[in-house]
């Protein structure tokens, strides 16, 4: 594995042609791949699989974030492990955003853009973003859980408590 899979070289894409395209195919940990998510705990390794596009200024980033994350049971508290799968669409564009007079200018086109300097593209930021929004804010262990009683603490899911049984009668 190269020293920095997600780090791509723009040479590698610009001696593309116009519209021809590069593909990534990495697999590895996170501390591998730079890609290290705060409160999010991988269980397999990662997977990125990215399709760049070169069209001259704009480098289009299409691919697919595979692996299996830890959580915690919004209902019950337990912990679960799940497959995480996650596609994205992102654009690199060369330059920074217009600044006029000391401020930004903030259309809300240009919020969807990343830009990016030098000869070289970081795919790390955007893509540990992905994995942020791919994360169910409330996440269950199964649609159906029952959570824990919230007089008691017992988890339904093991064994129904009195106090439950006294609320529905
Ligand atoms: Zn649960
Ligand atoms: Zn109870």
């Amino acid at each position: 594995m190269r020293h920095k899979p997600l780090i791509v070289d723009l040479s590698d894409i610009k001696s593309l042609s116009l519209g021809a395209s590069l593909e990534i195919d990495v697999q590895g940990t996170p501390q591998e791949l730079g890609l290290e998510t705060e409160g999010v705990e991988f269980i397999s390794p990662l997977r990125v699989q990215v399709n760049l596009l070169n069209e001259r200024d704009v480098i289009d980033a299409k691919g697919k974030i595979t692996t299996e994350i830890r959580l915690e049971c919004n209902r019950c508290l337990n912990e679960f492990s799940r497959p995480f799968e996650r596609g994205f669409h992102l654009e690199y564009h060369r330059g920074s955003p217009k600044v006029y007079e000391g401020e930004w200018e903030l259309k809300s086109t240009d919020l969807e853009k990343i830009y990016y300097q030098g000869d070289a593209i970081d795919l790390r930021d955007g893509i540990r973003d992905e994995i942020f929004l791919g994360i169910p804010m409330k996440p269950l262990c199964q649609d159906t859980c029952l959570g824990l009683c919230p007089l008691c603490g017992q988890d339904l899911n093991k064994e129904r408590c009195n106090c439950r049984r006294k609320d529905t009668e």
